[in-house]
């Protein structure tokens, strides 16, 4: 029997509610396809900085590193609000990242049938989007900083103190992105739409050459191009005539909320970060830590519990398991299981039995 080790970091608020529902489903799913896991907890976020001065300990880094893959619940909280910012739950996450070298975040956003009415859209059916977005580059990480600046604006007017974030993206950095927006695609209905701002940026020019360069490569695939103003309409207008998008840090991260809201509810949106193969991909629900709801048993698992089918799928190559979970899934809703994000009144442990008894 394959063991394999995963790190578990349920975090704050509802973090450890679902991460123990996620880990509950992995263990079942496994045994009934064979598969062993090695959980190892560890803290990260706002307990981290309770129990060890830091958002995210040397030790957890490590297990991390050393694991096949690491699941994650969420961090953060009121509690950590005021701390000082280089401290703050949140860093927990940025640190990962870099620590893992997780530079390609993959956001699904399919919309179950089932759930179709809990979508703001009227008359959207179906909808099965991956949004592939850059991670470590960009405006998030770009040089940035404030100065005060004695300069006037036309009306004489002086501008007084000024701040700057920087875009930046190198070739090396675009290529391995776009490459990894193809291949999804290739896996998928073949169809990848790189979103930009070529219009006004320097940087999504280069984006846009890269991908014209690559493109012969994945000749059963069509690429094209939308501009993210015109994205963010059509996301709405069309939802369900996008395959796979690839694109930016900062446009990755507003697009893939919008495409996530139409599917329904934050509770049932999971995600990935993935780097250099070979490495531990991270994988999350796209929620936060939910503290207006800890501890009252009303967190909706699914987020979680979709993130470890990705986790089978993406970085263990597991796909059978993945499957059974996915069908589960769909199957408790189907049979009527619904938390009250998405209009039910289940509990958490319920939402997870149910899952647990159609694996
Ligand atoms: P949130 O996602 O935690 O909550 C937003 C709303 O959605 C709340 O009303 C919450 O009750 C509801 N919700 C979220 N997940 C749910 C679930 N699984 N089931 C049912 N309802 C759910 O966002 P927020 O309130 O803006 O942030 C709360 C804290 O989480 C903050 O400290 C924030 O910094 C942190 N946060 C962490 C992450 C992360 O760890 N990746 C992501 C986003 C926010």
């Amino acid at each position: 029997m394959k063991t394999y080790k995963i790190a578990v970091i349920p975090g704050d608020g509802i973090g450890p509610e679902v991460t123990s529902s996620a880990v509950a489903v992995l263990k079942t799913a496994g045994s009934l396809e064979d598969i062993a896991f090695e959980f190892t907890e560890c803290d990260a976020g706002g307990c981290a900085i309770d129990r060890y001065g830091e958002p995210l300990p040397a030790s957890t880094l490590d297990v991390c590193r050393n694991s096949d893959a690491v699941l994650l619940g969420a961090v953060g909280g009121p509690e950590w609000d005021n701390v000082d910012p280089s401290l703050r739950p949140e860093r927990a996450l940025l640190g990962l990242r870099a620590g893992l070298g997780l530079y390609s975040n993959l956001r699904p956003a399919l919309m179950f049938r089932e759930l179709a009415s809990a979508s703001p859209l009227k008359n959207v059916e179906s909808m099965d989007i991956l949004i592939v977005r850059e991670l470590t580059g960009g405006i998030y990480f770009g040089k940035h900083g404030v100065f005060e600046s004695s300069e006037s604006l036309p009306d004489g007017t002086v501008k007084g103190l000024t701040a700057y974030d920087t875009e930046e993206y190198s070739t090396a950095e675009i290529t391995r992105i776009l490459m990894e927006g193809f291949r999804y695609a290739q896996a998928r209905r073949k169809k990848l739409t790189l979103v930009d701002k070529a219009n006004v940026l320097e940087s999504s020019r280069l984006w846009r050459k890269i991908a014209n360069e690559l493109a012969p490569s994945y000749p059963d695939v069509a690429l094209d191009f939308l501009y993210v103003d015109n994205c963010s309409m059509q996301l709405i207008n069309r939802p369900s005539t996008f395959d796979v998008i690839v694109t930016s840090n900062m446009f990755g991260d507003i697009l893939s909320d919008e495409a996530g809201m139409i599917t329904g509810s934050i509770g049932m949106l999971p995600s990935a970060s993935l780097g250099a193969p070979g490495t531990p991909g991270m994988y999350e629900p796209v929620h936060g830590s939910a503290p207006d709801i800890a501890g009252t048993g009303k967190a909706n698992p699914l987020a979680t519990i979709l993130s470890a089918s990705m986790l089978l799928r993406w970085s263990l190559g597991e796909t059978a398991a993945s499957d059974r979970i996915e069908k589960a899934v769909r199957s408790a809703l189907a049979d009527g299981f619904r938390t009250s994000d998405i209009g039910g009144d289940i509990s958490t442990e319920e939402m997870t039995r149910a899952v647990i008894e159609r694996l």
